[in-house]
């Protein structure tokens, strides 16, 4: 099966009331471990590409290594563009085989974000085949790439605003906001409470009231969750045991995130606990084997901590399991 855009793929997930994982990739391990995973669970996979990760390998590279996956798990894998942040990259991707774009104008003014989102929106349905747009409104707390949000500057979507964005733009999904956030120090701990036990940080629930309302107002149409890592407190601690000093990291809880899988979110993206994972398991193999120097060997173990991680979010967060 060739790459695929989302369309078909969020319809299902809809009415199946599941969740696609939309998770990043940078390197060849990442690849490898998310499209393993999502083979053994038999499940659909977006693979996505930031314009961080476009200048840290390459596009050429990215390109062809979503399409080794793609022909070494035969799995229906959307090739995705993670926020966009103007036409050019878009179309650059749309005309070098992605199948479906973000463009992110979330920053700007509601029509400036319209008139743009617009634009790649005619670009890409006029390419054959049809690529898939994301867009955004509402604007997440975080960092990443090159996008930096304080926390207190972000700002929950207008349920009052998305039947318009959508009719006026086309966008064929759209990531709302509604508490997630970018990085893996998603909320301050002023935000949260602290679970007198653990000493764990407990972050605000999202908006399910905001993700109701929109859902109401676009019956039938995908939702889009960003910043929506779990921050998964066994891999802060192998990286903290090891060597590492992540303090008070704090994700979005899963159980919050599958109960939005079951509703009219679509596609969740997942970065940072990817990110935690392989540098979890790279830091135990070199803390317990100081004589290790091929970096197939931590790397190695790090490759298989994010494929553990992944086939984890299909089974107990997505519910994509045996959907593809
Ligand atoms: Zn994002």
């Amino acid at each position: 099966m060739p790459l695929v855009n989302s369309k078909e793929l969020f319809k299902k997930a809809y009415d199946g009331g599941y969740a696609i994982g939309a998770f990043n990739c940078n390197n060849m391990e990442i690849v490898q471990a998310i499209t393993e995973a999502a083979k053994e669970c038999n499940s659909p996979v977006i693979l996505q590409v930031s314009a961080g990760a476009r200048k840290y390998a390459k596009p050429v590279y990215l390109k062809k290594m979503v399409e080794a996956a793609v022909e070494d798990t035969g799995l229906p894998i959307v090739l995705h563009l993670d926020h966009g942040a103007d036409f050019e990259i878009c179309k650059d991707c749309i005309d070098n085989g992605f199948t479906s774009v973000m463009i992110d104008a979330s920053s700007k003014s509601f029509e400036e974000n319209i008139a743009l989102t617009k634009k790649v929106c005619e670009y890409a349905h006029a390419h054959k085949p049809y690529v898939t747009v994301e867009a955004e409104l509402g604007t997440l707390a975080g960092i990443e790439a090159d996008v930096k949000v304080e926390h207190g500057a972000e700002s929950y979507t207008r349920p009052e605003d998305v039947e318009e964005f959508v009719k006026r733009t086309g966008c064929d999904s759209l990531a709302i906001a509604i508490g997630t956030s970018h990085g893996a120090y998603k909320f301050k701990p002023s935000q949260c409470t602290r679970d007198p036990k653990t000493g764990v940080l407990c972050p605000p629930p999202l908006r399910f009231d905001i993700l109701e309302e929109v859902s109401k107002r676009l019956p039938g149409f995908p939702i889009v969750l960003h910043g929506s890592s779990s921050v998964n407190q066994e891999y802060v601690k192998i990286i903290n045991d090891n060597g590492g000093a992540l303090v008070d990291a704090v994700g979005v809880p899963e159980e919050q995130l599958a109960k939005a899988s079951k509703l009219a979110v679509c596609k969740i993206n997942i970065d940072s606990d990817l990110r935690l994972a392989m540098t979890a398991g790279i830091r135990q193999d070199m803390k317990e084997h100081p004589e290790h120097f091929d970096p197939r060997q931590y790397v190695g173990l790090g490759r298989s901590y994010v494929k553990e991680l992944v086939k984890h979010k299909i089974t107990d967060v997505l519910g994509s399991k045996d959907k593809a």
